[in-house]
């Protein structure tokens, strides 16, 4: 059966309906690559990833960017629970300086957007040439604070959502699409 027709899948307990199929995703993270190496032409750029839920998307992304990358990653405590980022803290950080550097931080999801936000306050203290924020997924209903995401693949509804990179209690990041867990 052809990607774009599966509408759910069994995981072992986990009943997770299809909102983003492989394809769909697959012909969205090409267009974000393409679109990264016109206006980052001739330029190198440091990819950050944020773990360990940006891991998938950012494995598929370098790979459609025509230009010298290099990678990072970044890892950060979750603040579930609290309702602001004070409790945000690095729990691992950057493995080289960017200072000078094109930065493009990758994230799975901008949700509140609290994360996001922290994040690029902490690394632009660093002085990079530019930061610019891709995230695959973005929950505008959900906006606590206007982050700029200069690079956005999908906006999607108030769900939690799974795969590619995202999980639900450690487990389904596997899973090739996005989905919602149904049972
Ligand atoms: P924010 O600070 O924008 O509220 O949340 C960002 C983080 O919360 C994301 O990087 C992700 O780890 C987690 N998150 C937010 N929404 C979802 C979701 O629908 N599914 C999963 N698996 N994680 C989410």
């Amino acid at each position: 059966m052809p990607d774009s027709l599966q509408a759910t899948r069994r995981l072992g307990a986990d009943e997770v309906e299809v909102l983003l199929p492989a394809d769909r995703l697959r012909a969205r993270v090409g267009e974000i690559g393409r679109e990264i190496t016109r206006d980052y032409a001739g330029k190198p750029v440091v990819l950050v990833g944020v773990l360990k839920g940006a891991l998938v998307f950012l494995a598929d992304l370098m790979r459609s960017i025509d230009l010298p990358v290099s990678l990072d990653f970044v890892g950060l405590s979750s603040y579930v629970g609290t309702q602001t980022s004070g409790s945000i803290e690095l729990t691992a950080d950057l493995t080289r300086p960017i200072e000078g550097k094109h930065v493009i931080l990758v994230e799975d999801i901008v949700d509140t957007g609290l994360t996001m936000q922290w994040l690029l306050g902490r690394l632009a203290e660093r002085r990079p040439a530019s930061l610019a924020v891709c995230a695959l997924l973005v929950k505008p209903s959900r906006a606590r604070v206007q982050v700029p995401v200069r690079y956005q693949g999908f906006e999607i509804a108030d769900e939690f959502v799974v795969g590619y990179g995202l999980d639900h209690e450690g487990r389904l990041r596997n899973l090739p699409f996005v989905g919602v867990v149904r049972g």
